[in-house]
């Protein structure tokens, strides 16, 4: 095999696309990954996932220093946030992840290509770098090209105050009044971020409720727990247009036929995100996309052309790095000749605010639109000692199963750590666990992860610590 010849090229070094390369590598294909920025690791950790999961955190802690320390006997005179070191860490955060991602890809002996991959067809992949153009040959080839910012076209972006959140997590000051349009996981995170930084913060979300991919029992108890926190939230909120006058943004808003105008210096625009294609040579090749831009495969991931796949974000499905991760790794698998799949039944979603929210599976609103005879249990977390203990009472857990069966169809969780507590939910679905065999489980005592034992226990009505 020529130099420039590989089994498995991956373009996009993204979760999807890194670890398609290390599972390839792995398994003992000559594995080249493509990558157009600087860096590995996509939008994920560059300018997703980690940096703003970084922001939380700060935040959350200064947040908790200011609010809710002094019920715990903590004194604490002068409190102030140093923007500078806030995101200074957090750059440190993401730069010391990036070094451990080049350095896994790096010692499995996969070949890293910087520059924009092309396809070219026939197994050939151009590869257009800063100063020069090569090409790679590869019997094997995962487009795993990721996403960009969806846009509205009456909010052009103008990277200072009508953003993205690529620029909203690297504010240099505090915004006093920032405008977030889409009640969706990013604005509710940076929301929460600037929210608790001092920002005047109002979110404007299209759909009568925020969160919408939740359960509407869960998404309204936490409009009503985000408002108490001091965010406006404005739902079945249409934004029809923005007007700059000395760099004061004035947005105009339509909700039940009335006209509202908000004023904010910054505004951060969190619609979506919409599948990237652009410089693949995707028409040129003859690629088949879907009517929204995602590029068509089948349940291998097989686009239209022979020996090239694609997953992750540029595929169907929900826009979430673990469903990409989990999609290289079965790509790699197929490749490499043996069986995988990906249940996409069973992925969980999270939102990182204060409380988290966490689901997996259906919810009681999806399943009863599908016809689907459910039964329910729910344990609030004000009954939870450990949570008492914590003073993290907001939330609850919700348990839906079939009513005949008893199977488990999904978990939904408001509440402290409920991104932790939803992997008990995943993998009891996983295993197509009953809600009886969740409430049979053992959970260790004092544990915020026994509200899950009793809302299953719930369902069939038998909860002991709740009535
Ligand atoms: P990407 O991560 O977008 O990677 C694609 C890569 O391909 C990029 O590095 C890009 O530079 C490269 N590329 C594109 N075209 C080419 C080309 N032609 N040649 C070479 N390289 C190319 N998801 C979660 O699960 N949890 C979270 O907490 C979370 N938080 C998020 C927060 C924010 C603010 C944002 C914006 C997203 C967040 N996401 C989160 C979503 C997550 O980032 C994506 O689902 C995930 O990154 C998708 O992975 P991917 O590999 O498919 O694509
Ligand atoms: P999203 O799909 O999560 O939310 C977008 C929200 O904007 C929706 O509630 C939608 O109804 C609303 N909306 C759409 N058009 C609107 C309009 N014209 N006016 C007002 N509201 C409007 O998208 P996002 O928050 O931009 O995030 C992008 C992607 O990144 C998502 O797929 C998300 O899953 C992923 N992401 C995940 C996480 C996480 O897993 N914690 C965090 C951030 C982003």
């Amino acid at each position: 095999m020529s130099e420039n010849t590989f089994d498995f090229a991956v373009i996009g070094g993204g979760p999807g696309g890194y670890v398609a390369a290390i599972k390839g590598a792995q398994l003992g294909l000559k594995t080249a990954l493509v990558e157009k920025s600087a860096h590995l690791g996509g939008t994920c950790l560059n300018v997703g996932c980690i940096p703003s999961k970084a922001l939380l955190h700060s935040t959350e802690l200064y947040q908790f220093t200011a609010k809710e320390s002094q019920l715990h006997g903590i004194e604490c005179k002068g409190l102030s946030m140093n923007l500078a070191t806030l995101m200074k860490r957090k750059e440190a955060v993401v730069s010391r992840l990036r070094m451990g991602i080049r350095s896994l890809v790096e010692k499995r002996g996969i070949t890293i290509f910087a520059g924009l991959g092309r396809l070219l067809g026939d197994g050939v992949v151009e590869i257009e770098g800063a100063s020069e153009s090569s090409r790679i040959k590869a019997e094997n080839i995962v487009v795993a090209t990721g996403s960009s910012t969806a846009s509205l076209p009456f909010l052009p972006f103008d990277g200072d105050q009508i953003v993205t959140s690529d620029e909203a997590i690297a504010f240099t000051e505090v915004p006093e009044n920032l405008v977030v349009v889409g009640g969706g996981a990013i604005g509710l995170e940076l929301g929460s971020v600037w929210s608790r930084l001092g920002s005047a913060v109002t979110i404007l979300e299209f759909l009568p409720r925020i969160a919408p991919t939740f359960d509407s029992e869960i998404s309204r108890l936490a409009e009503r727990l985000f408002k108490r926190q001091g965010m406006k939230i404005e739902t079945g909120a249409r934004v029809t247009g923005v007007e700059k006058a000395d760099s004061i943004l004035r947005v105009a808003v339509e909700k039940k036929g009335k006209e509202l105008t908000y004023t904010a210096d910054k505004m951060l625009v969190a619609v979506g995100r919409v599948p990237h294609t652009e410089g693949l040579g995707a028409k040129e090749v003859g690629l088949l996309l879907d009517d929204q831009g995602r590029i068509e495969i089948d349940s291998n991931f097989h686009t239209n052309l022979p020996g090239v796949y694609a997953i992750g974000d540029v595929v169907k499905g929900p826009m979430l790095a673990h469903k990409a991760e989990e999609e290289g790794a079965a790509v790699a698998e197929l490749v490499a000749g043996n069986s995988a799949c990906v249940n996409t039944n069973v992925i969980p979603n999270v939102v990182y605010t204060e409380p988290e929210i966490a689901s997996v599976g259906l919810g009681e609103d999806e399943a009863k639109q599908r016809g689907i005879a459910v039964r329910t249990g729910r344990f609030p977390l004000a009954a939870n000692g450990r949570a008492i203990a914590a003073g993290s009472t907001d939330g609850l857990v919700k348990v839906v199963a079939e009513a005949q069966s008893d199977r488990l169809l999904g978990v939904q969780i408001i509440g402290k750590s409920a991104s932790e507590l939803i992997a008990a939910g995943v993998a009891h679905m996983e295993y197509c666990g009953s809600a009886e065999d969740m409430a049979r489980t053992i959970h260790a005592h004092p544990t915020l992860s026994e509200s899950l034992k009793e809302a299953a226990l719930s369902v069939a009505g038998a909860s002991i610590h709740s009535l």
